[in-house]
């Protein structure tokens, strides 16, 4: 393939996609329209050794630049399935969890509970309940009821819960306001420019069964740079130590949540994640010794980062429809039910015709989904080669807040899930649904 030819189809995106001899797209050298053939379409396709690549970026670099102790949690909320537990757990990750579907999931799966840190803004008694009952190492603590409500738990088992609380420096990462929460007004967490996550932490420390062990924070998603992270780990340090001051309690955990961010499209910046922890362990070190506190260990949350750029989303062309005068539709075999984030959040993608990789990108139509409601659109303005009905349509970098976003709306079974594992072999992580899947609660 010639280097122009590769820059048409947007190889430049990420380096595990390409072009063969037949002009298909090819997936971490997987021939995706082959692929779209064999298991049908929608098909999500995962490439393994790419996430493996981003969980060693975390985890190696960390272990290079953070305290003894530190390490990455794979947000597991942006793809939770038990192949993607037990990718994170041989790659030596912890995992974070959102609720008691998740927990589930990664203890199925024999994760280690000790590695699972359990986050939520309203924990339920029953949630609480289960996640002791599963032994979870961490609770990231939201607010005072949930600490009431542990502590008395934790007591009646005659444990002590290790436990992690969440609170908010009043950070504006400058990213879309709807997936931003290190601000104040935020329904996640307690602020700190308020005084209350002070007062909290005073009360905290008081109750009975918990071991406060140190503070989390989370600024936003998307972020292509370590500002964010510096100014939250400044706030957050800062904070730790006024803590010690004021407390005696020195807290030895700084969990900086996630939110790194991954080329969607062209005009998004190259991102390097090892650079980047470098960036904000300078600043973490320099911080501490301002500050004459002790290096805490760090917990980062990254989701996204690990599981997106692994992820291509097929699907089959069913038409293409030009409104004289206006625009054009391609109407594909999936979309909100498979993608809602443009829907949600008007998330910019990428597509290609996989199955005319190389051909030049001159067509711009709005991608529409096969779902009735006029807003399941996959992206609008799109350039790609022009499709004809049957061609097999990609969209590129669909492996985070996708399957996991997905639903039955209009009753459309979901697509399976299936890795591409570093010696080219595919397996099914997650199959596709059938119809009787789709109706297996109705009674
Ligand atoms: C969503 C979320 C993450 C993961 O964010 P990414 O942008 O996917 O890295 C991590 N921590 C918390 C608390 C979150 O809410």
């Amino acid at each position: 393939m010639l280097d122009t030819e590769l820059n048409v189809m947007g190889k430049m995106l990420h380096t595990n996609l390409g072009v063969n001899d037949e002009g298909h797209l090819t997936l971490a050298g997987r021939d995706t329209v082959e692929l779209a053939e064999s298991y049908g379409t929608p098909l999500m396709l995962m490439d393994e050794a790419r996430v493996r690549m981003r969980m060693r970026e975390y985890t190696e670099t960390m272990r290079e630049v953070f305290a003894p102790g530190s390490m990455p949690l794979f947000a597991s909320k942006a793809l939770s399935c038990k192949e993607m537990y037990r990718i994170a757990h041989s790659e030596g990750m912890g995992t974070d969890i959102v609720s008691c579907g998740e927990l589930y999931t990664a203890n199925s799966v024999g994760f280690p509970m000790e590695k699972a840190y359990f986050h939520g803004n309203n924990k339920t008694d029953k949630d609480i309940s289960y996640a002791l009952d599963c032994g979870v190492g961490t609770f990231i603590c939201d607010n005072r009821e949930e600490l009431y409500a542990l502590s008395a738990q934790a007591k009646d088992r005659g444990i002590t819960q290790r436990v992690i609380l969440r609170v908010t420096p009043g950070i504006d990462p400058h990213t879309h306001e709807a997936i931003n929460t290190g601000k104040v007004d935020s329904k996640f967490g307690t602020a700190i420019e308020t005084g209350q996550a002070m007062e909290l932490i005073k009360e905290l420390l008081t109750l009975p069964a918990l071991e406060l062990v140190g503070l989390h924070c989370h600024v936003g998603s998307l972020c292509f740079d370590s500002k964010p992270f510096i100014d939250a780990a400044h706030i957050m340090i800062a904070f730790m130590a006024a803590v010690r001051e004021q407390t005696g309690k020195t807290l030895t955990v700084l969990n900086l949540g996630g939110g790194y961010g991954v080329r969607y499209v062209e005009s998004d910046p190259e991102f390097s994640i090892p650079e980047n922890l470098r960036l904000v362990s300078a600043e973490i070190k320099k911080c501490c010794s301002a500050n004459n506190f002790p290096e805490p260990q760090i917990l980062l949350e990254p989701g996204r980062s690990i599981v997106a750029d692994a992820g291509v989303t097929v699907y089959t062309v069913g038409s293409v429809k030009t409104i004289t005068g206006y625009k054009s539709y391609v109407s594909v075999d999936g979309g909100m039910s498979d993608n809602p984030r443009y829907a949600l959040y008007k998330s910019d993608y990428t597509v290609l015709n996989a199955s005319r990789a190389a051909a030049e990108r001159d067509f711009t139509a709005t991608v529409a989904g096969r779902l009735c409601e006029s807003g399941d659109l996959i992206g609008e303005d799109m350039l790609m080669a022009k499709p004809q009905r049957g061609d097999k349509l990609a969209v590129l970098v669909t492996g985070a807040y996708n399957y996991a976003m997905s639903s039955n709306y209009n009753r459309v079974p979901r697509p399976p899930v299936v890795f591409i594992a570093p010696d080219g072999e595919t397996r099914v992580a997650i199959r596709r649904e059938t119809f009787e899947d789709v109706a297996k609660l109705d009674v």
